[in-house]
Order: C-alpha cells, then sequence, then structure tokens
C-alpha cells in the first residue's frame, strides 16, 4: 500500500466511527457500547493489518479458504477475528480455536457441528444465530417461528455460548423497510433475553451494514459490521464505465 492509500483508510475508519459515535448518541446510548466488526473480505493481509493499525479492533471474514491464508500471514494480530459468512458443517474445524466467535449459525445443524468440533477442542465456542429476518429463499438463517426451538436446543450443548443474533435484511432501496425489519429483530432479541435461557446470553445484536448501520444502531443493534466504509468499493463492486 501507498501512504496515500494507508492515509485513505485512516481517514475512513475515523469517518465511519464518528459517523457511529453520533449514531449512537442521537439515541442516547453510549458509543463505547457498539462494536464495530470490520468486514475484510477480499482486502489482502496487509490491507488488514494497515486497518488493525489504523484502530480497528474486530476483524469479519466470510470465507473459509481466504481466512486461512490471511491468518497465516498474520494478518489479525492485535484485532479479535470473528466469522460472518455462510459455514458449511466440513469447514467448522477450520475456525475453532481461530476465531473468538462465529456470528452465522443459521441452523441447528450447524449449531451442532460447532458443538461436536468444540467439544474436541475442549472449548467453549461464541456464536450468535444468524436470522433470516427477510425470508428470502436463497438466504441461510433460522426463520422467526424456528428460532425458540434452536436456542433451547443449541443452549444445552456445553461447548456452546450462544452469545446474541445477527441478520442480514434484504437489500433494500428504501431505509424505512430496512427499519422495520432492524425494529422486529431488537423485539426479538429482547424476546429471548427475557425468556433467560441457561447457558445464553443475549449480549449481541449483530445487524447493519455500510449503508444502514445508523438506522440499526437507531434500531438497537451493538455489533455493526462494515466492508465498504472501511475498505472502499470491493472489486465486483466498481462497474466500470
Ligand atoms: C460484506 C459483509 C458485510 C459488510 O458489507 P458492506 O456493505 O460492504 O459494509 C457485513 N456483513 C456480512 C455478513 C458481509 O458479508
Amino acid at each position: 500500500m501507498t501512504e496515500q492509500e494507508k492515509s485513505e483508510l485512516y481517514s475512513r475508519i475515523q469517518a465511519v466511527q464518528e459517523r457511529i459515535d453520533t449514531a449512537a448518541e442521537k439515541v442516547g446510548r453510549d458509543p463505547k457500547d457498539i462494536i464495530l466488526v470490520a468486514a475484510s473480505k477480499m482486502n489482502d493481509a496487509e490491507r488488514v493489518r494497515t486497518a488493525i493499525a489504523c484502530g480497528i479492533r474486530v476483524c469479519g471474514e466470510n470465507r473459509v479458504q481466504e481466512l486461512l491464508d490471511k491468518y497465516e500471514q498474520n494478518a489479525y494480530a492485535g484485532a479479535d477475528l470473528q466469522f460472518i459468512g455462510t459455514l458449511q458443517t466440513n469447514k467448522v474445524k477450520y475456525l475453532i480455536g481461530k476465531v473468538s466467535l462465529i456470528q452465522s449459525v443459521g441452523s441447528v445443524r450447524l449449531g451442532e457441528a460447532i458443538a461436536r468440533e468444540a467439544e474436541k477442542r475442549g472449548i467453549r465456542q461464541d456464536i450468535l444465530l444468524e436470522v433470516n429476518i427477510g425470508r428470502e429463499a436463497a438466504k441461510s438463517g433460522l426463520l422467526l417461528e424456528e428460532l425458540d426451538d434452536a436456542v433451547s436446543r443449541l443452549c444445552e450443548k456445553k461447548s456452546l455460548h450462544i452469545r446474541g443474533l445477527m441478520a442480514i435484511p434484504p437489500i433494500a432501496d428504501q431505509t424505512s423497510k430496512n427499519l422495520s425489519y432492524f425494529t422486529e429483530m431488537h423485539q426479538v432479541f429482547v424476546d429471548i433475553l427475557t425468556k433467560k435461557y441457561d447457558n445464553v446470553n443475549m449480549d449481541y445484536l449483530s445487524m447493519g451494514m455500510t449503508n444502514d448501520f445508523e438506522t440499526a444502531i437507531a434500531c438497537g443493534a451493538n455489533m455493526v459490521r462494515i466492508g465498504t466504509a472501511i475498505f472502499g468499493a470491493r472489486p465486483y463492486q466498481i462497474v466500470s464505465p
């Protein structure tokens, strides 16, 4: 990276942090309670290391192979590493011991696979349950009506620790649409919190990305996953003229 690129990355991170702070303060929340996860997919080890040097504390990766490649290059030193992408059960074993949180647990089957691997390694793996809030056929995640059953089954696994919920609402043409999804997510989050399941701590509500994180924070998100606003457009987002 050139010095110019580094300084641009620094400025974007500062700008995102300021927007988070403003969004939190606007609804009377402490900005320090909002965790910024830098969604670092398609950004190489050097860019990830630079982001960490610029103040990023948590990195979220989407693909197992990409995470392993960058992990080997020591990309994440000094930060917390989380997994936020679609996960196949046969790849779970590569993540256990490397990531502090798996945000994208969208089925009981995947939760059980994580529990088995974590048990083998003698650790307790933190997870979030992913909710398919827009009921999209192409997306993974639990439907709202499946959530209670999933929580009661997975909370029995001693090698799992449910720490909250995650959602990726449909790509919206208007913010108002996402507002209703985010509101619904917060309601469900509070519902589960109120039920006080054993072995479950509803600490994190992970929702909000570059286009909608301020709305998500207004609706109660305390974890936002931001890629583009930090790293710039990913190669496939740049439409050539
Ligand atoms: C890429 C990604 C993000 C960040 O998306 P941006 O719109 O670039 O901020 C957040 N969450 C998940 C699961 C992602 O894959």
